[in-house]
């Protein structure tokens, strides 16, 4: 349930309408906006009769929400959440923030040279994957702990802070100075693990798993911001479909459904979505003029030779067109 206040309500008026509703065992999330102060109602509510919360004089409107995501829903919380790291600021309407790097850290050569690539083309994070979820266990499996001191490395030599995913719990002690910790696609239902980071406060980055549903992707913020941690960016990566001519479905659509329902950033990932370095750019493009809060891209000075992902992955001169012509979109975006 949410509850909006009257603008000039005294402080009198809101502790004894705080009071009197933990007294019926209710948490209370205030989000105080710019004019409005909203109250988000957590627990439950059945036995509460909004008609008599709506006649209190502090009270504008109540509201019952049906969603159960609650933190993550922009009915509680009307405002942009802005997630800032390093000097990027993700979400809120300002400039698409550009996260790019390798699909993952192959060697210090590698990882510093896209790191300085990307850097010089416009990106605001650096990416680079050191556990790597992979289809068959016989496939490289990531460099691991040496990966995250590599990408650490590289985050010292450019200033750029890092996104590296977690596939692990146990992992986690390894990710004390990563800047954005990634959950991925395949483990955007592990609730332990997504419990865990909820105890944290760093930012995560929260993928939408291979056949997942809006509703299944914001119940996993959730889980993360039930435990505390309200930092969640969420990443459209594209969707298992029918479809086999790219190597899934980038679900567009999302970016203002999310948008509408959430408070959170969004982020679009096209490297994955389409599997092909072809596509990303149009890709790209398209995300940013539907609203995308930035985009996560695979760059590689080498794809040929790639150990990960070479086929979708862009060569750094290409990066830098997509750059430039997210940065021409930007302005024109559908928000
Ligand atoms: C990745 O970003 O390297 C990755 C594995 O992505 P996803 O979880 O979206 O497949
Ligand atoms: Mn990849």
């Amino acid at each position: 349930m949410i509850v909006i206040l009257k603008e000039n309500h005294t402080p009198q008026q809101f502790e004894s309408l705080c009071g009197w509703l933990r007294a019926q065992k209710l948490d209370i999330q205030v989000n105080k906006g710019y004019r409005q102060t909203v109250l988000g109602l957590l627990g439950d509510t059945t036995q509460l009769d909004a008609d008599l919360l709506r006649a209190l004089e502090i009270v504008e409107e109540v509201k019952r929400v049906s969603e159960p995501y609650k933190k993550a829903n922009r009915k509680f919380h009307p405002a942009n959440t802005v997630i800032r790291v390093g000097g990027a600021e993700i979400g809120g309407g300002g400039e698409p923030v550009l996260i790019a790097g390798p699909c993952s850290v192959e060697s210090r050569e590698q990882i510093l040279s896209v790191a300085h690539s990307v850097k010089e083309a416009g990106a605001k994070l650096l990416r680079g994957g050191a556990f790597k979820p992979r289809t068959s266990p016989y496939d490289f499996q990531g460099m691991r702990a040496e990966g995250i001191e590599l990408l650490l490395e590289a985050k010292k030599e450019t200033g750029l802070p890092i996104v590296t995913e977690i596939m692990d719990i146990s992992q986690l002690p390894l990710f004390a100075d990563v800047d954005v910790i990634q959950v991925g696609a395949r483990n955007m239902q592990n609730f332990e693990l997504l419990k865990e980071l909820g105890r944290g406060s760093k930012p995560i980055l929260l993928k939408r798993g291979l056949s997942s549903t809006v509703k299944e992707l914001l119940m996993s913020a959730e889980y993360i911001m039930a435990g505390g941690n309200a930092q969640v960016i969420l990443c459209e990566r594209g969707i298992r479909t029918f479809e086999t001519a790219t190597r899934n479905t980038l679900d567009i659509s999302v970016v203002p459904v999310l948008h509408e329902l959430s408070h959170l950033p969004v982020i679009v990932d096209p490297s994955h979505a389409t599997g092909i370095y072809r596509y990303v750019k149009p890709l790209a493009v398209a995300a940013v003029a539907a609203g995308a809060d930035g985009l996560i891209i695979e760059v590689h000075n080498d794809p040929e030779h790639a150990m990960c992902d070479g086929p979708q992955s862009l060569k750094p001169e290409v990066f830098a067109e997509v750059a430039q012509m997210v940065r021409n979109v930007a302005p024109f975006a559908a928000r």
